[in-house]
């Protein structure tokens, strides 16, 4: 289907009951006037606009998801290893990892018109480019792992700061970036020198170095912060899924704090317990929330898992070995250039399984313990925790509380016991989950004209039909416009228009 300019070209959205928390509107009705795809303010000239109903339906901004995984070597890796997943939950769920084209498909038929690949190796740019260049609809972006590159480690080594500035500076243009990611702080160079699986803390120098994942991380932040990036140094700390990896996450907090930072996939790394004791594991977030909340330079998404079977792929090629030995699963493990590198491997989420059953509540947990809905994304860290076709499920659990009740009830039985999750009554509310999918997700990732209604905002609009179950409500919204486009109505695709490549500029 071709995009038809001039079919929406001008119009004014009627009626509509807006959620627009960055304008503190919460449930209003009120008009939205689209021209070249932007919202306007009310023209003289309103007889000119095409007049489209929006009454008794609920208007948000698009979508916006800052931490996903949607191209790149290690996606097309996922849709080899992993094609016995290709009918999913209930023989409906798309493919674990969808063809480019399905994904940009699936997630506008959420109301989701923006996202991020949140680990593309430098070396790999161009091709993730070439990839995200057919993925219609969506705007999009990648976030770099600089730091896996040899001599930006280098640079780091010698606290080179002009060098180190220079280096990532010149990735972010020549990789057309839009952030800086680090993966495992540290983690390559222990993992060349055959480190596997085991714990590394923050305090560990890199073998053979002085530097410690700690100053590497401090510097990274600095340099992110310095270059004048819309999105700051963005986290994923050492020790992804080993038991008692909470304290890891909240040393990582610490050295960042003062800083400006976003903490990846946080449930990953909130675990309690002992490596050998799978008996202790448990949830660490506790002291880590408490920590975070009084923290207001520091953003999270959660990366929550829901149950079912998906595809677990990180630049982490430490976390994913550790993940084949203990599942027995085999995995690729793929290098690139001998720099960075990947792990990628099937995995299935199960309700009974102890750890799995930890994981889900964990996540939960987090959503209903931090206090400031704009300091938080909703995320899966697709495809990892589950899909983001799941992402209407999730906000169910966030906003029924008896919902998530009846699905405490069928997991493990020691987690039901011991997770504090039955204690959390907190249900969010319609502008709450508005803020975690879209408002709060735009600001974090410095998106200025995404994840807002305001005048001069991109014309990026979902219109749901409200529903007392959340997941069908948002699960297909009645209409969704991309840049003032009607893409989806009704899980029906209307147009495919190409959507942006979002890159940053670093200050000179
Ligand atoms: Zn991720």
């Amino acid at each position: 289907m071709k995009d038809r300019p001039g079919d929406h070209h001008r119009f004014v959205l009627a009626g509509g009951t807006l959620h627009d928390p960055a304008h503190g509107r919460d449930g209003v009705v009120a008009d939205l006037w689209v021209e070249d795809g932007k919202i306007v303010a009310q023209p003289a000239d309103a007889a000119a606009f095409a007049r489209v109903d929006a009454r008794g339906l609920v208007v948000m901004p698009g979508g916006v998801d800052l931490h996903s995984h949607v191209a790149g070597p290690k996606v097309a890796h996922g849709r080899r290893i992993a094609p016995h997943l290709a009918r999913g939950r209930r023989g409906q769920a798309p493919a674990a990892v969808p063809t480019i084209h399905a994904t940009g498909a699936l997630y506008a038929a959420l109301g989701y018109t923006t996202v991020f690949d949140a680990a593309i190796a430098t070396a790999a740019a161009g091709i993730a480019h070439a990839e995200l260049a057919e993925l219609p609809i969506l705007d999009k972006g990648i976030y770099l792992l600089a730091a896996d590159q040899t001599d930006v480690l280098a640079a780091a080594i010698r606290d080179d700061r002009g060098e180190l500035r220079r280096l990532v500076s010149t990735a972010i243009e020549v990789g057309r970036g839009w952030a800086v990611k680090v993966a495992n702080p540290g983690g390559p160079a222990f993992w060349k020198r055959g480190r596997r699986g085991d714990h590394h803390d923050l305090d560990t120098p890199l073998p053979g170095e002085s530097l410690t994942p700690r100053v590497l991380l401090e510097r990274l932040a600095e340099v992110v912060t310095d270059l004048a990036l819309p999105h700051p140094l963005h986290v994923h700390t050492a020790n992804l899924g080993l038991p008692g990896n909470w304290r890891t996450l909240l040393e990582t907090m610490k050295s960042l704090v003062g800083r400006r930072a976003h903490l990846a996939h946080v449930q990953f790394h909130s675990y309690s317990g002992g490596q050998l004791d799978e008996g202790s594991f448990g949830s660490g977030v506790a002291p880590v929330v408490e920590f975070f909340n009084a923290s207001p330079d520091l953003t999270l998404d959660v990366g929550q898992v829901l149950f079912g079977g998906t595809v677990a792929m990180t630049g982490d090629s430490a976390a994913a070995e550790h993940l084949a030995h203990a599942t027995g699963v085999p995995l690729v493990s793929h290098d690139l250039h001998l720099e960075g590198g990947c792990g990628v491997l099937p995995i299935a989420y199960k309700e009974k399984n102890l750890i799995h059953a930890w994981q889900w509540a964990i996540g939960l947990e987090w959503f209903l313990s931090v206090a400031d809905p704009w300091r938080l994304a909703l995320s899966t860290d697709h495809p990892n925790g589950a899909h983001f076709t799941a992402y209407p499920h999730l906000m169910r659990l966030l906003g029924d509380a008896a919902f998530r009740r009846e699905a405490l009830d069928r997991i493990h039985p020691r987690v039901r016991s011991r997770s504090p999750l039955r204690g959390f009554d907190r249900e969010y509310t319609l502008q709450e989950l508005c803020i975690v999918t879209r408002a709060a997700p735009a600001r974090i990732a410095g998106l200025t004209n995404k994840g807002h209604l305001g005048i001069g905002a991109d014309a990026d609009i979902a219109c749901y039909r409200p529903s007392r179950d959340l997941a069908a409500m948002f699960a297909m919204p009645a209409k969704v416009f991309k840049a003032g486009v009607l893409v989806t109505e009704d899980g029906q695709l209307r147009a495919t228009p190409a959507g942006q490549t979002l890159t940053a500029t670093p200050r000179g």
